[in-house]
C-alpha cells in the first residue's frame, strides 16, 4: 500500500470511528436483546458449550450467523400443528467469547445460565488430541511429533527409549 493510501485510510477511520463503533455496539445490543428473549446458553449434550436460538422467522438467525458464525438448521416439530422452526447453534470457543461479551448486558436469570455453562466448560478435560505435550511433558511441536495410526507419538520419548535400550544392551 502506498503511504498516501494508508494516510487516507487512517483519516477515514479517525473520521468514522464513532459510527463504526456504534455499529458494532448496535449489533451487540441487538444480540443481547434477541438472545435474552429467544436464546439459550448451555453446556450440555456431548460436553459442548452452546449458544442457541430457535425462531419461526429465519432472518434474525441469519443475522446472528453473519455476526458470529455458527450454523442454522430447520425442524418440523412432531406435532404438525406446530410451525416449522429454525435453530441457530454456535459452539466452542466462539460461543464462550460471545457469552463473556454479552454477560454484562443480560438479566440476572441469563447471567446465571451463562455462569453455569462456562463453569461446566472450564472443568471439561482437554481431549487427548488437543494436549500440547506428551505425558512426559515434551511439547508436541512439528519436529517432535510423529503420526502413528491417526494418533500422535512423541519423538523425544521414542529417542529416550531407544537410548535406554542401547545402554541396557551394552551393559549386558
Ligand atoms: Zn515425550
Amino acid at each position: 500500500m502506498v503511504p498516501r493510501d494508508r494516510e487516507r485510510l487512517q483519516i477515514f477511520f479517525i473520521k468514522h470511528r464513532g459510527c463504526l463503533m456504534s455499529m458494532a455496539m448496535r449489533d451487540l445490543y441487538w444480540t443481547a436483546g434477541f438472545l435474552e428473549g429467544d436464546g439459550s446458553f448451555l453446556f450440555g449434550k456431548h460436553e459442548q458449550l452452546q449458544v442457541t436460538a430457535a425462531q419461526v422467522q429465519k432472518w434474525p438467525l441469519e443475522r446472528l450467523q453473519r455476526l458470529y458464525g455458527g450454523s442454522i438448521s430447520g425442524h418440523q416439530p412432531e406435532n404438525p400443528k406446530w410451525s416449522f422452526v429454525y435453530r441457530w447453534i454456535l459452539t466452542g470457543p466462539t460461543a464462550a467469547g460471545l457469552m463473556m461479551t454479552l454477560y454484562s448486558l443480560m438479566s440476572e436469570h441469563r447471567r446465571g445460565q451463562i455462569k453455569q455453562a462456562l463453569a461446566g466448560w472450564k472443568t471439561k478435560p482437554v481431549s487427548n488430541g488437543m494436549k500440547p505435550a506428551c505425558p512426559q511433558g515434551h511439547a508436541y511441536t512439528e519436529e517432535n511429533t510423529r503420526l502413528y495410526r491417526g494418533s500422535r507419538r512423541c519423538r523425544s520419548c521414542q529417542r529416550e527409549r531407544d537410548n535406554l535400550r542401547t545402554v541396557l544392551r551394552r551393559a549386558a
